[in-house]
């Protein structure tokens, strides 16, 4: 199956497979999707760094993800190890290949990622994708909600994020058509007000008072697990899958269902600290 679709919810897939099957999967009122973030995959899989080694933690997760069947993975950017080199990306098409053989793959880009390079190994053609301007935004359509992963890469190894004028403009254009059901914004940096945080956090937030049918902002870059709100909006941070860069965090994945009402998102401790491995947090979305 090619990377970054949804054959199962797509028109033309649906012809494809028969209605049987699919209308169950597109009727159904849960989607379950594997979210990883900050993989960090280097080209060379011996390569460690604060003793974890990124792709042996990457085999892990996919491993132990491929176990729930998810209908989709997420990978919040820092997918490569530092600059974003083709190979890193080649490195982690294969790493993930067990997953992406049965179920789709979307990416958003972070600082330690590289866009031309990111689109040579997994192609700028990808489903989903919008039509911005040197960035790569994908919209995905999960049954019960609609992600959108933003990009907030600004250059590859320099490390705050910027969404810029132009998908600022697209976001609230686009969240204007998209009234009918809870979408959440997937985006790889933190929404603080630190120097290497999202630098137009604030530009975004303004976007999202007009937009209530934004229930959640995913995010990872800061490699700790921990969950915020800003004005009801769930503001969930994803652990590191690569390293963590304090031993009380854990390294790992996380497991997420997600309906119309809220989600439920566990745990998945692979390394780092693994005390709070399984630990389920349910939330609900703001009406
Ligand atoms: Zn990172």
């Amino acid at each position: 199956m090619p990377y970054v679709t949804l054959p199962l919810l797509s028109r033309r897939g649906f012809l494809a497979a028969g209605a049987s099957v699919l209308s169950l999967r597109a009727a159904a009122s849960e989607a379950r999707w594997a979210l990883f973030s900050d993989t960090h995959v280097p080209a060379n899989a011996n390569e460690a760094y604060r003793g974890f080694q990124p792709a042996v933690n990457l085999t892990m997760a996919v491993r132990q993800a491929a176990k729930i069947k998810p209908e989709g993975v997420i990978i919040c950017g820092d997918v490569a190890r530092l600059e974003g080199y083709v190979a890193d990306y080649e490195a982690v098409k294969t790493l993930i290949e067990p997953l992406t053989s049965t179920t789709p793959l979307a990416m958003a880009l972070g600082n330690h990622d590289d866009r031309e390079n990111f689109w040579k190994g997994f192609g700028s053609d990808q489903k989903g994708m919008e039509p911005v301007k040197n960035r790569h935004v994908v919209v995905l359509d999960p049954g019960p909600v609609r992600f959108v992963l933003l990009d907030s890469l600004i250059k590859p190894n320099t490390t705050p994020g910027l969404l810029g004028r132009d998908q600022r403009n697209w976001l609230a254009g686009w969240l204007r058509q998209s009234t009918d059901k809870p979408v959440i914004v997937f985006v790889h940096h933190t929404l603080d007000d630190g120097d290497g945080a999202l630098l137009d956090a604030p530009r975004l937030f303004d976007i999202l008072k007009g937009a209530p049918q934004v229930k959640a902002i995913i995010y990872g870059h800061s490699h700790i697990y921990k969950y915020d709100t800003w004005e009801d909006v769930h503001l969930i941070n994803l652990p590191a899958v690569g390293y963590n860069f304090r031993d009380k965090d854990p390294v790992g994945w996380v497991e997420s269902v997600f309906t119309a009402k809220g989600g439920q998102f566990t745990l998945h401790a692979i390394g780092g600290n693994t005390e709070k491995d399984g630990q389920v947090t349910r939330l609900e979305w703001r009406s």
